[in-house]
């Protein structure tokens, strides 16, 4: 589902378009619509599924769609570490660039002059404001946190607040808010504690969960770090080492699908390829030599990484980093089915190791990354940090507008 199906207000979705996303995550897809109808809400979500655009957007959504005090804190989120405040406050920034609302991060350390420009902020009201327990409670004891027109409350990373010692600290908080607020309450895991303190604050919720599977541990799963121009050199170097008798090779785009597949046949590969611009009845039969082992190779995007049951696939090939965590689970899931075994290999170039480290994050493990063989050159080395394309992103959009 795209946003704009959604029912985002525009300025959102030009926000959401210019950070790259496409389309809503299926934490998004179910959360959003809850957030708009204005319930509770009680979600196990991890860390990578987006549940952070998940809540965000339905909030901007309402504050730019309803009357609201701007000389008022409108929303309240509580996180449990600094590091993810400033995460938050800069997926806002991104958000609702094209929007009047922001958010202000509060969070403990810092100088004395950050302090002040917090309680300014605190005092004078802010759209959003973003923070850790300990530094909120510094400032709610000196008594000028304008709380009365507080309308949403969102606690994220429950779990973790409530392992790091935050549950007396967190109620205390909630004392001065207004009464009549909507919760969400964002948890990786729902042990008895945190269903404990979601009866205590949240009314009536909706309960969402949306905790992904991860692979089975049979599979065997590695990556290289490469270059664009060394995929296919290394994929047909792989196929010819290795003993593997049925194997899968997974592309975002069609054309993609097209290039590897014409040039593994020119290179003597039997070879079958699957995408959504292949008629129905082409593509059953494809499918059908590759089950009967007629083709050993099978290069198809996305369209096959769910729901298709052939038990002895012994390598997936991921040519480009899927878009998300679920999607990795789902490509690889292909694999070591039934009893067998099987490796996943994934290729990273420059621009998506970020999304990988996101998708390893997910997973709660690295995965291991093997050696480029020597003739293909020089390779880069794995640095995942987030690139600021958004910036551009934004600038190109404005310039348009
Ligand atoms: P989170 O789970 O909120 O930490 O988000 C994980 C990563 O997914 C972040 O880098 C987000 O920018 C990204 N993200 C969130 N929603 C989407 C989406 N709909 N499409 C693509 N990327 C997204």
């Amino acid at each position: 589902m795209n946003f704009e199906e959604i029912g985002l207000e525009k300025s959102l979705i030009d926000g959401v378009s210019a950070m790259g996303y496409e389309e809503a995550t299926p934490v998004q897809e179910k959360v959003i619509p809850i957030i708009l109808k204005g319930r509770d809400l009680i979600a196990s979500a991890q860390t990578g599924t987006g549940k952070t655009a998940a809540f965000l957007l339905p909030l901007v959504h309402q504050l730019i769609s309803q009357p609201h005090d701007v000389h008022q804190i409108n929303a309240l989120i509580i996180v449990p570490t600094r590091e993810l405040a400033i995460q938050i406050s800069q997926a806002m920034e991104g958000l609702a660039y094209f929007t009047s609302t922001s958010a202000i991060a509060v969070y403990g350390g810092g100088d004395g002059a950050l302090f002040t420009q917090e309680k300014k902020a605190l005092s004078l009201g802010a759209d959003m404001v973003v923070c850790t327990p300990g530094r909120m409670l510094a400032h709610l004891a000196m008594g000028y946190v304008k709380f009365d027109g507080l309308k949403y409350l969102v606690l994220d990373e429950a779990d973790r607040m409530l392992d790091m010692g935050f549950y007396d600290d967190i109620l205390k908080i909630i004392s001065y808010l207004p009464k009549k607020r909507q919760n969400l309450l964002f948890s990786a895991t729902m042990p008895t504690r945190i269903r404990m303190l979601a009866k205590k604050i949240l009314h009536d919720p909706v309960e969402i969960n949306i905790a992904i599977s991860k692979p089975p541990e049979k599979i065997k799963q590695y990556a290289y770090v490469i270059y664009e121009e060394q995929k296919i050199l290394l994929i047909k170097n792989i196929l010819k080492e290795k003993p593997f008798e049925c194997i899968l090779i997974f592309c975002s785009k069609i054309i993609q699908v097209r290039k590897l597949s014409s040039e593994l046949r020119y290179s003597g590969f039997s070879v079958g390829e699957i995408h959504s611009g292949l008629e129905q009845n082409v593509r059953e039969k494809v499918l059908l030599d590759f089950k009967n082992k007629k083709v050993k190779i099978l290069v198809a995007t996305d369209i096959l990484s769910r729901g298709i049951d052939i038990e002895d696939i012994d390598l997936v090939i991921n040519y480009d980093v899927p878009h998300d965590g679920e999607d990795y689970v789902h490509r690889i899931g292909r694999t070591a089915r039934a009893a067998n075994e099987g490796e996943a290999i994934t290729m990273i170039i420059p621009k998506e190791q970020y999304q990988f480290r996101a998708i390893e994050d997910l997973l709660g493990y690295n995965i291991k990354k093997l050696d480029v063989p020597s003739f293909l050159g020089p390779v880069p080395a794995y640095n995942p940090v987030k690139r600021n394309t958004t910036k551009r992103n934004f600038r190109n959009k404005k310039r348009k507008s």
